[in-house]
């Protein structure tokens, strides 16, 4: 989220697409789609299988990244961290932190603006920057873009499979980035939406939510771990699974 849009972040994360849609007119490709995993499987990262993929956003931060990356590495869990390339740029001992570890990384933007409000033209660039950023730090060039706030337009669509990236969403969520969110409440928004072979979306940063609200990720995290290890749920990062 971004809080200098308060109007636009609320609109995007309760997924009103005809508030945004009509914000934005044509520029827009879709809302829909992260909504409706049944319909739209790949986009919203649901594959054939039982693997859950986890997955982290807005990231990486020097202080919440590390505290989630503590308690994937309690679980021995991977994940996949979809960062935002000026970030990694200036956190490069978070980024070796997460390579080190085995996570995968992925790309969520050069920044945290929504694409309709980039000025046309700019996308293909900034990707291709976040790009560049990731593979020199990590080795591996990522394969997976999402765009803020699920948020995709047609600029944002070519320019992604123009750098080589495949867009992906999520078919559940925890809501963590809210200010009302709590440990519990972030849990049972997961749960109520996952199935097997589904994609979770987490925050390891708070830059674009609530101010403290990583710490309660980070404690959903540890509780969402906890169960699917109790009930036999692999849990494990996109590229493992395609
Ligand atoms: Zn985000």
């Amino acid at each position: 989220m971004n809080r200098a849009w308060p109007w636009w972040s609320s609109a995007a994360a309760a997924g009103v697409g005809g508030v945004a849609a009509a914000a934005f007119g044509p520029a827009l490709t879709s809302l829909a789609p992260r909504r409706r995993p049944a319909l739209f499987p790949r986009l919203c990262g649901v594959e054939p299988g039982a693997a859950l993929a986890l997955t982290f956003d807005d990231g990486p931060d020097g202080t919440s990244t590390p505290a989630v990356l503590d308690v994937l590495a309690r679980h021995e869990v991977r994940a996949t961290f979809f960062l935002l390339g000026r970030h990694a740029a200036a956190h490069a001992d978070v980024v070796r932190r997460l390579v080190d570890e085995g996570h995968e990384l992925a790309v969520h933007g050069w920044d945290h603006w929504a694409l309709p409000l980039k000025r046309p033209g700019t996308v293909r660039g900034e990707l291709s920057r976040s790009v560049e950023v990731i593979e020199t730090l990590a080795g591996v060039r990522p394969r997976w873009y999402r765009p803020p706030f699920g948020v995709m337009t047609t600029e944002g669509l070519l320019a992604a499979r123009a750098v080589g990236l495949d867009t992906v969403l999520w078919s559940t969520w925890g809501v963590d980035w809210a200010a009302r969110a709590t440990p519990e409440s972030v849990v049972r928004r997961v749960l109520r939406d996952a199935r097997p072979g589904g994609c979770v979306l987490l925050h390891d940063s708070d830059r674009c939510s609530a101010p403290g609200s990583w710490r309660t990720t980070v404690a959903a995290t540890e509780a969402l771990l906890r169960h699917w290890e109790g009930v036999g749920q692999p849990v494990g990062p996109l590229g493992a699974r395609r």
